[in-house]
């Protein structure tokens, strides 16, 4: 750019530099003048100054000296000094100011006298009217009017300059040749004007018979007309005068009115002085000497003469005018010619800028080619290498399967191990180390997975309406044990108790699950970790009205801040920090869990201090648009009593509160193990069988005989099996009055919503994603059948069960409201017995029997009781009766039994319970 930008100054100076050259060059001339008065020098001046008008390369100054030569030597010198090219002068006084000449000469500047002479050859040119031709005219007009004989007078100019000299001598020397012309007196008009009068009538009082007046110019003549007018002479001799200038009052006006005979033209020479000068300055040839011939006027050629001046007078005009109209154009010419210049300035420039902009658009053209060029190379080279790694990563999908279940069956022995306490201690640590690679290895799988599906677009949001609040409290739970062990004040804070949100529960289970992981990986000992829930107004405007924030605050060693904004990258993870367990993975997949659920998660950090990571979620459904299966099987999700189990990491010891629990149950639950793969069996008995008793069967069909026979309390079941695979087992199950109550846990390798959702359908009651831990597998069935405790619980103070009720199966809830209406109808019949009532069910009698025992803990006398308890404490409430008629309305043989039932169940007797 600079190289362009040199190129356009050059041109422009080039461009201006020959403008300038071609400025025309400006001759001066000086021109000293020795008198100003006098028309005729003044006419001198006019001529020079018109002539100039056709030299426009000369200019001219002008400086008077007013008959002073002192003055017009140091005007000369002014002119010199000022730097003319030629000098033109006309010398007052040829002594004092020749010098002056002469040195201007010398120095090299052209002089041109003017109208008088110096005495000397330093002059470059002069010009002026032939005085002594001037002289001779004269005196032969003067002989010829007077025949040749006569009087005459002559009066003279001032003798010192050089025409009147040549005019006399001209005059006199011609008068020669007439012997009878005689000149009788010469009137020398040095002193001044006034002696031409006085000489003059003295010369005619003595000589009146006078033929002619000579006079020097026409104002001596003029004076001599009036002279003779005013004296008593009768014959008026001729009155011969020199200059005939045009002017009014001049000399041929006094010829036309008859004041003078004639008068002799004397050229004042500016207009041939300011021709040679242009001569000399062009260096042009010249003569030296100019003498301009002389035309005498008398009344013959007057008349013609002034119309000739007339009209030339006229020309003049014209010719001004021209010339005004000439500098007026060349005006126009010179501003249009600055404008031409300027706009062949611009325009060249513009012309520049185009070639360089073309320029350098081909160059771009270039570059822009070999970029498409390059980018085409590059999406090709892209494209190859999305196929690559699409390839790697369908083979880790495809592997990531198969190694699920093996992985099971290492991580699963590996925790019974760990749990054996007559382990030696280098082995146990090493039995760790394994464990705790394994976890990895399998975290690792599962997130890989979950991008696969994310990448090919196979990843299915399905959200749910469930209560956040319990289902974060519940991680909150899980990660406890680790808290403890690590001595970490780990609390839950919220300002709601319950809060319905729309959300994918595996999906932000994974996320929280990431989020706290994180927090106890990064901070030490004794440290604090806090999950903070609020609902809250979005900052910005949105669908939604509210939104719930999750924060997840640890006080551990933070993000460096030129770390921060890579945090949610794939794989990265920060320097140095010291993060071996993880892959780097969870972030980026919490990232895009979280915006499928249009919400946002971000982070805050201050290195050593704290991180905090918030989610955010919309409330409400306004934000996306609900697919009508989805909400279906949403439905079916919510209703459902979630009992998830999380596998947080911990170094796999006891849990004591397991411990606690298992004592707790007296008598040993049986469980019926459903599983076709006979490792896989075995795995699960052996994690089982320390608390339960264990049948076991291969098949669905298998299992429906076994649940036949055994009664088991709980069954664990794959869901892929030959025969009949789990799915239809839990359906048949779950079909039948006589099994639906049993709770049905699924296992599968398969960890799709999709499967789980099909296993809900079917009226499982839990799902249990392999691989598992045997924690994880214990936890939930303890935790199942701790619930059926609850249920029992719950049914010794309500008798019927609404539809709400979400932990019993349809069959179930029916089954024990049709018992409560049987009971309420047959209220008066005293021997009614549980063979009638298993008649009226449609069921035998030990059947019902162990159904209701079951379901809800109690014998069936003991649960016709309560529900007759449950009628009269109604009828307390309501029917303001009498105890002892409530006791037998409710179907008690006596008032004190009722009475003594009564405050057994409640607490109360019935007439305190009455009176409050
Ligand atoms: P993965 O979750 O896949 O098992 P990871 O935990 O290393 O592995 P991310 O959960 O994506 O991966 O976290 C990325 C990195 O961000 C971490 O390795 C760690 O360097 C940094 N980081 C995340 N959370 C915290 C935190 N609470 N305190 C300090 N650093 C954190
Ligand atoms: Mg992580």
């Amino acid at each position: 750019m600079i190289n362009y930008f040199k190129i356009i100054l050059t041109v422009l100076f080039v461009l201006f530099a020959t403008k300038f050259s071609l400025a025309k060059e400006i001759y001066r001339i000086g021109f000293s003048q020795c008198a100003q008065h006098g028309e005729w020098r003044k006419n001198m001046e006019a001529e020079m100054e018109r002539e100039l008008m056709f030299h426009n390369d000369l200019s001219l100054t002008i400086k008077q000296a007013y008959d002073d030569s002192k003055l017009q030597i140091q005007q000369i010198n002014e002119l010199v000094n000022s730097g003319i090219d030629l000098l033109i002068v006309s010398p007052y006084q040829i002594g004092p100011i020749q010098p002056v000449i002469e040195e201007v000469y010398q120095k090299g500047i052209p002089v041109i006298l003017i109208d008088r002479k110096i005495n000397s050859e330093y002059y470059t040119a002069y010009v002026g009217g032939d005085n002594y031709e001037i002289g001779k005219v004269a005196a032969t007009y003067i002989a010829n009017k007077l025949n040749n004989k006569g009087k005459i007078v002559e009066i003279l100019g001032a003798q010192i300059s050089s025409p009147a000299i040549e005019r006399t001598l001209g005059f006199n020397e011609t008068l020669k040749n007439f012997p009878n012309l005689h000149n009788i007196s010469k009137i020398d008009t040095e002193e001044s004007l006034e002696v031409i009068s006085d000489s003059l009538t003295a010369i005619l009082e003595r000589d009146p018979d006078i033929g002619a007046v000579f006079a020097f110019n026409d104002d001596y003549a003029n004076i001599a007309s009036k002279a003779i007018s005013n004296s008593a002479i009768t014959k008026s001799p001729l009155i011969v005068g020199i200059d005939g200038l045009p002017n009014p009052g001049g000399g041929i006006e006094l010829v036309e009115k008859g004041v003078l005979t004639a008068t002799l033209i004397y050229p004042t020479g500016g207009k041939e002085a300011i021709e040679i000068a242009s001569k000399i300055l062009h260096q042009e040839s010249f003569e030296k000497e100019n003498l301009l011939s002389t035309t005498l006027i008398d009344f013959s050629n007057v008349d013609i003469l002034r119309k000739q001046i007339h009209k030339t007078n006229l020309l003049q005009t014209d010719i001004t005018k021209s010339q005004d109209m000439l500098i007026n154009l060349g005006e126009k010419y010179k501003s249009q010619q600055l404008w031409l210049f300027s706009i062949t300035i611009t325009f060249l420039l513009v012309i520049i800028l185009l070639v360089l902009l073309f320029r350098s658009f081909k160059t771009l053209k270039v570059a822009n080619k070999n970029l498409e060029r390059q980018k085409d190379e590059l999406e090709l080279l892209s494209k190859k290498l999305e196929k690559a790694t699409q390839e790697k990563l369908k083979f880790f999908t495809n592997i990531s399967h198969e190694f699920r279940t093996p992985l099971t069956l290492i991580v699963g022995p590996l925790q019974d191990l760990l749990h054996s306490s007559n382990l030696p201690s280098d082995v146990h640590q090493k039995a760790v180390l394994m464990h705790k690679n394994a976890h990895r290895l399998l975290q690792m799988i599962n997130q890989l997975m979950d991008f696969r599906k994310i990448e090919n677009a196979q990843m299915q949001f399905q959200p749910g309406n469930f209560d956040v609040i319990s289902f974060l409290k519940e991680i909150h739970e899980s990660f406890q044990a680790l808290a403890e062990k690590k001595r970490i004040n780990f609390t839950f804070d919220s300002t709601e108790t319950e809060l319905k949100v729309w959300f994918d529960w595996d999906k932000l289970d994974k996320v929280i699950f990431n989020l706290l992981s994180n927090a106890f990986k990064f901070t030490p000992e004794n440290g604090a970790i806090q999950i903070k829930v609020k609902k809250d107004k979005p900052v910005v405007k949105t669908l939604w009205e509210d939104e719930l924030v999750i924060k997840v605050i640890d006080s551990g060693k933070g993000i460096p801040a030129k770390y921060i904004s890579h945090i949610f990258d794939r794989f990265y993870q920060v320097e140095h920090s010291g993060s071996k367990k993880g892959t780097g993975l969870g972030l980026a997949l919490s990232k895009e869990f979280i915006e499928m659920h249009r919400g946002k998660i971000f982070v805050e950090s201050k290195e050593g201090k704290e991180t905090i990571f918030t989610v955010k979620l919309p409330i409400g459904d306004s934000h996306f648009n609900m697919d009508s299966n989805l909400l279906e099987a949403s439905k079916i999700l919510e209703s459902r009593n979630h009992i998830e189990n999380y596998e947080v990491y911990s170094d796999a010891e006891h849990d004591e509160k397991d411990a606690e629990i298992e004592n707790v149950t007296t008598e040993k639950k049986v469980i019926l193990l459903v599983e076709d793969d006979n490792d896989v069996r075995l795995y699960i008995k052996e994690c089982l069988k320390e608390n339960y008793v264990i049948h076991e069967a291969v098949n669905g069909k298998d299992a429906l005989t076994s649940v036949e026979e055994d009664e088991p309390d709980l069954i664990v079941s794959d869901i892929m099996m030959p025969e009949m695979d789990g799915l239809e087992l839990t359906h048949q199950l779950k079909n039948d009055l006589k099994t639906c109550h049993i709770p049905i846990i699924l296992l599968t390798a398969k960890s799709t919503l999709e499967q789980r959702l099909e296993g809900l359908e079917e009226g499982a009651d839990s799902y249990i994603p392999k691989p598992f831990s045997r924690e994880h597998l214990q936890i939930r069935v303890r935790k199942l059948l701790e619930l059926r405790n609850k249920i029992h619980e719950r049914y010794k103070s309500q008798y019927f069960i609404d539809d709400e009720q979400g932990d019993l199966s349809r069959l179930d809830k029916q089954f024990l409201n049709k018992i409560s209406k049987i009971v309420k109808e047959n209220l008066q019949k005293e021997e009614f017995t549980v063979e009638e009532l298993g008649e009226l069910i449609g069921l035998s009698r030990v059947q019902t029997y162990r159904k209701l025992k079951k379901l809800t803990g109690m014998s069936a006398s003991e649960y016709v009781r309560l529900i007759k308890l449950k009628v009269s404490l109604e009828l307390i409430k309501t029917s303001g009766k009498s105890i002892s008629e409530i006791s037998y309305e409710a179907g008690f043989s006596s008032p004190s039994y009722f009475a003594q039932c009564f405050k057994k169940q409640f607490g109360i007797s019935p007439s305190d319970y009455a009176k409050k």
